[in-house]
């Protein structure tokens, strides 16, 4: 495990995010809080270029190494990197598989990723396949053992909120097809509620943007590998088109992800009474932590939560429109993670780079409304929301 010494013990994951590894950072002065390394470049000592451990940025940065193997410590990875967005994780996954290979993905995934998975089937000529990750034995017939690459996976997905049996995939996988890779996009859970690397995935990325940061003043991809093997090949990726995060975005990210269990326990233990107050209200609520969610039980077997992104759906795209407009203390915003609550219609916003014609295969409905939990006093988020049903001609039990 990288960034710890074998003879200490594991603590729980609330006190690793605050605790520093002291050889993690390698600071003159005992810096309390790890130094922005704001430099290009590294003088070296020899004649030959060599003698320093770092020369160049785009190769290594100490504040971004410090931030790096606080992150593996955090998702128990064999090696962590973090690069500029979410979605150049992503991209730099991506840059594993070779024209010819296959990628077999979900049909409820992240815009932004269906919209690069897009792009790589249309240049790269890689096949990708979309399928129903709730259904394990989907992923299954489509394997191949000679061309599958990848399997990317997002549990729970947004914005349906579907759980995607991550443990039965991946060991189906690595049976069927031992040269493929297990990937999961672990951003609506973070490293604190489930870590996909202990339920078999190969590789786990999060767009940092969200709840590592917390505070939307940043955009972050972090990418946590199980083996040194595919470590290397990515570092490869990373280092040869710079993708790398700066200096100040990696001090930003390490800063945030301290809080992170702070936060992410407030934000779920209101996410868990606005699910209950809209259920009860007789409309039809996405969330995993609530007993009528179809994958209740499954998704308590994969995580230790279940989040603070929730959906839920009117009946009418009128209707919808009207509470996210009446809304006030929701920001009407895309993403998700920061301690301010948002709403938002994915439709319209997050997800309306995919067709229509596909948001309705896929059975997203027009009317969904998103919403992210934030860190405020619940009670002003419950008759917020209730005022802005009212305005939209919802009739409200409290
Ligand atoms: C936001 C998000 C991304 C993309 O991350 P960026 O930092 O915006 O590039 C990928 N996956 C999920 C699930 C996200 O929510």
């Amino acid at each position: 495990m990288a960034g710890s010494d074998d003879t200490r013990p594991q603590y729980h994951i609330a006190t690793e995010l605050v605790h520093m590894d002291s050889d993690n950072v390698k600071d003159n002065y005992n810096a309390a809080s790890v130094p922005i390394y704001q430099t290009a470049t590294f003088k070296q000592t020899q004649a030959d270029g060599t003698g320093g451990e770092y020369d160049y940025s785009r190769s290594g940065n100490p504040t971004r190494t410090a931030v790096e193997a606080h992150m593996a410590k955090i998702m128990r990875a064999e090696r962590a990197f973090v690069v500029s967005t979410g979605m150049t994780a992503l991209d730099v996954i991506l840059r594993l598989v070779k024209s010819g290979q296959e990628i077999i993905a979900g049909d409820d995934l992240y815009g932004g990723t269906n919209r690069l998975l897009t792009y790589v089937s249309q240049y790269n000529g890689v096949k990708v396949h979309n399928v129903d990750t709730t259904q394990p034995e989907k992923v299954a017939e489509r394997l191949d053992p000679v061309k599958t690459r990848l399997v990317l996976l997002e549990s729970p997905t947004n914005p349906l909120i579907k759980i995607a049996d991550i443990r039965t995939i991946a060991s189906k996988v690595h049976e069927q097809c031992p040269a493929a890779l297990v990937v999961v996009d672990n951003t609506m859970m973070s490293p604190l509620l489930q870590n996909t690397l202990e339920l078999g995935a190969d590789i786990e990325y999060h767009s940092g943007t969200k709840y590592l940061s917390g505070h939307h003043d940043l955009m972050a991809g972090v990418i946590g590998c199980k083996t040194a093997q595919v470590a290397d090949q990515l570092y490869f990726v990373i280092n040869s088109n710079g993708s790398g995060l700066g200096a100040f975005d990696s001090w930003l990210l390490l800063r945030g992800v301290k809080t992170l269990a702070i936060r992410m326990d407030k934000q779920q233990a209101n996410a868990e009474q606005i699910a209950e107050f809209l259920e009860a209200q007789g409309l039809k609520v996405h969330y995993p932590g609530l007993k009528s969610h179809p994958q209740y039980e499954l998704h308590r077997s994969l995580a230790s939560g279940p989040g603070a992104v929730l959906s839920f759906e009117t009946g009418d795209v009128g209707v919808s429109e009207r509470i996210v407009e009446s809304a006030r203390l929701w920001g009407i915003s895309v993403s998700f993670g920061c301690v301010n609550s948002l709403i938002s219609m994915p439709c319209k916003m997050s997800h309306a780079s995919i067709p229509a014609e596909i948001r309705k295969q896929r059975h997203l409905p027009e009317d969904l409304i998103r919403l992210c939990v934030g860190i405020e006093h619940v009670d002003d988020l419950v008759s917020d929301l209730a005022n802005a049903l009212r305005k939209a001609g919802i009739t409200v039990k409290q």
